[in-house]
């Protein structure tokens, strides 16, 4: 264990059964964490906790529970969800299993149409997650309303629309899509007779969608950054930036200091800003907060679709008719503008590659863009990275070679990673999430949720993610590659100081060290010693940021304070 000789006394002393350090000192027993303005400065074993006390410290018992230090998510779009969360009736699977699930629960969500729209949040590849193995159809919405439009948003690509919304987005037999909607080509399916089905893609933005007040916007975000993220312990957070003014939102709250999760904000590149306005950003985004809490961090661009769509790019053909190999939506001197550009604003950049054609295009236009530019920049990210390897040499000696770090999302092996090879062939049985095999090869991997509509209830749990790792359960609970999983301890460093390292931040946090943020989690069980099939039910009983409380579950036992004297502290 470290110490510094006789410390000055401590802000809050920290008590507890143990802790789970990461990079930090091994520690083994009950310990005493100690904190001044807001950083450790000193771990001790507990018997030693009354040298770390003064007069004006807090003392907080754990008990025998374990501490761990925040996690650190790079990847999510949390404005996305938060209004989501706030808008829609939830009628994800396997909550709602059935279509009489689905049209059950927007009949319930009836009354509380929004400009005579009730919007429904299904998840991805909703059709396979319910019994049916389809989605409802326009009847069968209409069944459920025809004075009210409906649309079920089965992730963010494809929505099933009642008559009543489809009359509304102006969609009928003479209807035109247009080339080109911001998520990819929308498209309206038909009937042999014509008309639509219902079902649409990559509609949602030209859809006259009901929207948020800013009044409404500014609960959905304080609301929804504690539901979806505080909550489950995530301290720091890589958002992908929706709208101005949900950033503004966020700045305010972390402000007033009413925000329990650092936001790392990386604008999304055309959706929020176009790449210009992006990296001049400091001209119309004016951050209140302490950079502590909330910065732009990046720039977030897609050079491809995505494969519940069948756009992402690849090198080999989809296995359904008519998709090839997906599309690439950047071209090589596009990507090298966004690199170069970002990398003179001091910005990092991080490009969205799902397919491995896009990995290696990137990949290319990072080698090619990096012949001008310092060899310092802040090094590229690539979303998705890590998470299907249908040609692993390829893929990591691309990556190797460009010094990009890969972004992947263990959690989407419950998502999807049983229904990728029907769309992708068999060989996705065995390339998915090869963890093993890249820690084995040295690289240093993070975890992220990657939430956005459409994810699963607990998407941005943690420990349902280092359940992935650890399990690798598919969402029917199939095994999927069991020899690709990794340990409980090396899960941890992922979702910790892995998603720092992302972020250019493991000097500051990801571990339990003298030094570092005092972002510290109180645990309910120790996560390596519950039987591992459990592990995603390890909950977070108490969240500090800073050594400030920003947390309490409910039903979870609270620290309980104790006094410098019940402690029996000596010193002044
Ligand atoms: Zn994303």
């Amino acid at each position: 264990m470290q110490s510094s000789s006789l410390p000055d006394p401590a802000d809050v002393v920290v008590l507890a059964g143990g802790a789970i350090t990461i990079a930090g000192p091994e520690t083994s027993g009950p310990v005493a964490v100690a904190i001044r303005n807001g950083r450790i400065t000193s771990i001790l074993p507990r018997e030693r906790a009354r040298e770390l006390v003064g007069s004006g410290t807090e003392i907080l018992d754990a008990g025998e529970r374990t501490l761990l230090p925040g996690f650190v998510d790079p990847h999510g779009h949390f404005e996305v969800a938060a209004r989501t969360r706030y808008l829609t009736v939830d009628c994800r699977a396997p909550r709602c299993s059935s279509i009489s699930d689905v049209l059950e629960a927007l009949r319930q969500g009836l009354p509380e149409a929004r400009d005579g729209w009730v919007i429904g949040q299904g998840n991805l590849f909703f059709d396979k997650k319910l019994k049916e193995g389809r989605f409802p159809t326009r009847e069968e919405l209409d069944s459920v309303s025809r004075d009210v439009a409906l649309v079920v948003r089965a992730g963010g690509h494809v929505s099933i629309l009642n008559s009543l919304a489809l009359e509304r987005a102006g969609i009928d037999g003479a209807y035109v899509e247009a080339d080109y909607s911001i998520t990819g080509r929308p498209s309206v399916m038909r009937d042999a007779k014509g008309s639509a089905s219902g079902v649409v893609k990559e509609m949602d933005r030209l859809l006259p969608l009901p929207d948020l007040s800013d009044a409404e916007l500014d609960t959905a975000i304080a609301e929804g950054l504690t539901e979806l993220y505080t909550r489950y312990g995530v301290t720091s957070l890589g958002e992908i930036s929706e709208s101005r003014a949900g950033l503004g939102l966020m700045d305010r709250g972390h402000a007033r200091e009413q925000l329990g999760t650092r936001l790392f904000a990386y604008l999304w590149v055309p959706g929020t800003a176009e790449l210009a306005e992006a990296c001049d950003y400091r001209s119309w985004l004016g951050l209140d907060s302490d950079p502590a809490r909330m910065r732009v961090q990046g720039v977030k661009v897609f050079s491809d679709g995505g494969y519940s769509a069948a756009s992402a790019a690849q090198t080999r053909p989809y296995q359904l008719e008519g998709h090839g190999c997906g599309e690439m939506a950047m071209s090589r001197e596009q990507i090298i503008e966004a690199v170069v550009r970002t990398a003179d604003a001091g910005l990092q950049l991080a490009v969205h590659a799902n397919g491995d054609r896009a990995q290696l295009e990137v990949c290319a236009a990072v080698v090619a863009a990096r012949r001008g530019l310092p060899a310092t920049i802040p090094v590229p990210r690539i979303e998705h990275a890590g998470n299907f390897l249908p040609d692993y040499d390829a893929a990591v000696n691309a990556w190797a070679e460009a010094g990009i770090v890969p972004v992947p999302q263990p959690v989407f092996l419950q998502n999807f990673g049983e229904f990728l090879p029907e769309y992708v062939g068999d060989h996705a049985w065995h390339t998915q999430f090869p963890f093993r095999r890249l820690l084995d090869d040295g690289w240093s991997l993070s975890a992220s949720s990657d939430v956005w509509v459409g994810s699963e209830e607990q998407q941005t749990n943690p420990f349902v993610s280092i359940s992935c790792c650890v399990n690798r359960r598919t969402f029917h609970g199939q095994v999927l590659n069991a020899e690709q999983a990794i340990s409980v301890d090396e899960a941890l460093r992922m979702h910790t100081l892995g998603g720092a390292e992302v972020f250019g931040e493991s000097s500051s946090r990801g571990s339990l060290e003298v030094g570092k943020l005092a972002d510290i989690l109180v645990l309910d069980r120790d996560p390596r010693r519950v039987p591992v099939e459990t592990i995603a039910s390890v909950q977070v009983d108490q969240v500090l940021l800073s050594g400030r409380t920003v947390f309490r579950r409910d039903g979870g036992v609270p620290m309980r304070q104790v006094s410098a004297a019940q402690l029996g502290a000596v010193r002044p």
